[in-house]
């Protein structure tokens, strides 16, 4: 078995819940409200992944399955000089950008046989000196919430979640990368599935995410992230905060 790597993710507390940082070999689902940040540390992520070890990274490329079309390059620049500036390090933001593999899923198909691409090119990364070690599917659930509408299709829907959580949880075993994927949920009643404060994909991905992580706005650029599930950690919660800089103390 190799050795579980963790990624840091910009704001000590945070870390700290976390046993050090968002962790290989495993799924990582962070859901919240429209808004509330789950993109912002998905970039984050992908940026920081990719520093030395020393400074939380795992020297690392990344893949992100974007279904949103919410991948925004501008974004990642900030971050790195956000980065730069914290940690006193020069870092090439363009360089930085290159090893970021964004792909655009069109539908749950599509997102689903994206897997299987991801997997090809952490191959062929595998011996680079940065093989892939992150994979972020950022949203993991829209598509499949757009498509399978009412009730009729629900067991359906959770096949398809389910087959496709399977396919990144092997991802994340053979390549000792961490997949980190994002679930929105609603504050209001939603007509077509039960319970609206529940993430979709409610009790399979309960069971498949290794770490479930709740994200809420709190005051200005706060917000508070919630350790709600995880195999080996205490429940716990920390504030976050989300600036030009990135994710920070
Ligand atoms: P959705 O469910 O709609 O995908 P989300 O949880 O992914 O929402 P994000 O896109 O991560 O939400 O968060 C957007 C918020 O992040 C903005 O409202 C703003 O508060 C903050 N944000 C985004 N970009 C910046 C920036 N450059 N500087 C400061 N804060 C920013
Ligand atoms: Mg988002």
């Amino acid at each position: 078995r190799l050795h579980i790597g963790k990624i840091k993710t910009g704001c000590s507390e945070f870390d700290e819940m976390m046993g050090g940082g968002i962790e290989s070999q495993s799924i990582t689902e962070i859901y919240g409200e429209f808004g509330s940040g789950k993109t912002q540390v998905a970039h984050q992520l992908a940026v920081n992944v990719q520093l030395p070890e020393e400074y939380g990274g795992l020297d690392s490329s990344v893949i992100i399955i974007d279904t949103e079309n919410t991948f925004r390059p501008d974004r990642i620049k900030q971050m790195v000089e956000g980065r730069a500036n914290e940690l006193g390090l020069e870092l090439d933001a363009d360089e930085i950008l290159k090893n970021i593999h964004v792909a655009r899923a069109y539908n749950s198909n599509h997102q689903i046989l994206l897997v299987d691409s991801a997997m090809d090119l952490a191959n062929e990364l595998k011996d680079s000196g940065r093989p892939v070690r992150l994979l972020i599917v950022d949203s993991l659930t829209a598509h499949f919430r757009a498509e399978y509408i009412g009730r009729g299709t629900l067991a359906d829907r959770q096949q398809k979640l389910n087959k496709h959580l399977h396919g990144l949880q092997r991802f994340a075993n053979l390549n000792n990368a961490a997949v980190l994927v994002t679930n929105q949920v609603m504050s209001k009643p939603d007509v077509f599935f039960g319970d609206p404060t529940k993430p979709i994909g409610g009790h399979i991905l309960g069971h498949t995410a290794t770490f479930r992580l709740y994200i809420r706005k709190s005051k200005g650029d706060k917000r508070i992230v919630k350790l709600v599930d995880s195999p080996n950690l205490p429940e716990g919660e920390a504030v976050i905060a989300v600036t030009k800089d990135g994710v920070t103390d």
